[in-house]
């Protein structure tokens, strides 16, 4: 061979693109959240990344080729609202549940923060096994905590007064936690100190309305996201002002009552008043408000629907557990074979304005993150995730916009939009590939057929026979 020969066939070695460690995604159907449906798409990971979307086949050969024909695509998905410390025994099977399920994101809204920062460690250094987990630590709370570790797990931190809450908030930012969680027992100067300082960090503040305030003045002060619409509905009553007045009466706490049921007895007191006597111009004030001020809606309908309407008594429940740990399937089937059959008419009214209320706060252009609040009310971790979008879907969303509620739209809370949530060159390769089309019904997104993660394939992850 001349030196001309040589030269050429090296030529030729690189020029036929032997980097043949990407993968494609042959012939899918993609739904992007943004851009919708794209029928019959090529997609080429290489690494962690999406590096082609379109028509085209640019290789002659891939490290591993999927067919999609008849397949949807999908971002992965998020949880915005779990609890790993609720169980610390479960929340070591939770990384694995979440990824088989195809939830690739968890936003963690609540516990002890070294426990959380050592998943969320271990999450950073094996980004292909681990769901990526954002962080708030401790509920942070006033003087009579709810989460004080009495009959539920110690979610929470207490703090006493103003200058207390500045230590926590100052102490959590420190640490490096993700985002601050604000509780309900807060008095209005510690939630303000609160807001201040997380402003000043420019970290984003999620919570529920503390009972000593109300939503209005919560949203201006720059909360970013509410979880479970908590106490909207106090301020959206005809009788707001009263109402409020005597929330602080009994704030001042003169039984002295633990704080779980100080709120228990505020809540009795005043929820199920409040949603039997809406103020309708009032309400409609409110989400004029939080659409102005971009405060974020995380309803978590399923804790609400799954206990209160006994759908974790059903068979398809039941049957769901098998995949959680062969321990807790155990207890949790004989304690929800346990608990009352049911329906109380009070909660059962206030799951329905919650519907409601999504519904309508949609309408007002309110954005919205699905979030299921599992391991709680026997929420099945990364299944619940897919049946919290089924509620959306069932109180008035379509189904690309519950879509987004799991994907582009947490990207764009935490900032991210530029690289995650999206079927797009250069966007991270978390996708699920699904054998039917979720916009025909949302029920498909549990048609999983294979869950990629940071680039790793996991084929059939939840082994459907
Ligand atoms: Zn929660």
């Amino acid at each position: 061979m001349t030196n001309k020969q040589i030269f050429f066939l090296i030529f030729l070695i690189f020029s036929c693109d032997i980097s043949n460690d990407k993968i494609l995604i042959q012939n899918v159907n993609v739904i992007d959240p943004i851009d919708g449906l794209k029928k019959n798409i090529n997609v080429e990971i290489l690494d962690n990344k999406i590096i082609y979307v379109g028509n085209l086949k640019n290789s002659y050969s891939y490290l591993k080729e999927i067919d999609g024909t008849g397949k949807y695509l999908i971002p992965g998905l998020w949880d915005t609202h779990v609890h790993f410390y609720f169980d610390q025994e479960l929340a070591k099977d939770m990384p694995d549940l979440f990824l088989q399920f195809g939830i690739t994101s968890v936003r963690d809204t609540g516990g002890d923060f070294e426990f959380l920062d050592s998943i969320k460690k271990l999450s950073k250094e094996n980004p292909k096994s681990y769901p990526r987990i954002k962080i708030s630590g401790p509920l942070i709370d006033g003087k009579f905590n709810v989460y004080n570790g009495e009959r539920l797990p110690n979610l929470s931190v207490k703090t006493i007064n103003i200058k207390e809450t500045e230590i926590i908030v100052n102490e959590l930012i420190d640490k490096g936690v993700d985002f601050l969680k604000a509780y309900e027992m807060l008095s209005p100067e510690q939630f303000e100190v609160l807001m201040k300082i997380a402003k000043e960090n420019r970290l984003n503040v999620t919570g529920h309305i503390p009972l000593s305030m109300d939503i209005e003045t919560a949203s201006n002060l720059g909360l970013n996201s509410l979880e479970h619409i908590k106490n909207l509905e106090l301020w959206a009553s005809t009788n707001k002002s009263k109402l409020l007045e005597e929330r602080r009466e009994m704030l001042e706490n003169k039984n002295n009552l633990s704080g779980l049921n100080l709120r228990g007895m505020i809540h009795n007191a005043q929820k199920n008043y409040a949603i039997n006597n809406l103020d309708k111009n009032q309400t409609e004030k409110i989400y004029k408000v939080l659409a102005k001020n971009n405060t974020w809606q995380i309803p978590t309908i399923s804790i609400y629907k799954v206990p209160i309407y006994k759908i974790f008594k059903s068979k398809y429940w039941i049957r769901n557990l098998k995949y959680l740990p062969k321990e807790t399937a155990e207890n949790w089937e004989k304690r929800i074979k346990s608990s009352s059959d049911k329906i109380n008419q009070n909660e059962k009214d206030f799951s329905d304005w919650v519907q409601k209320t999504t519904r309508e706060m949609h309408e007002y252009g309110i954005k919205f993150m699905a979030g299921t609040d599992t391991p709680l009310g026997f929420l099945i971790p990364g299944f619940s995730l897919h049946v919290e979008l089924e509620l959306l879907v069932e109180s008035g969303l379509s189904e690309l916009d519950a879509i987004k509620t799991a994907t582009i739209n947490p990207s764009k809370y935490f900032k991210m939009q530029d690289s995650l949530g999206q079927i797009k060159k250069n966007y991270i390769a978390d996708l699920i590939l699904l054998n039917s089309n979720p916009l025909d019904d949302i029920k498909n997104t549990l048609e999983i057929s294979a869950v990629i993660k940071n680039g790793e394939i996991y084929i059939n992850p939840l082994k459907i026979e």
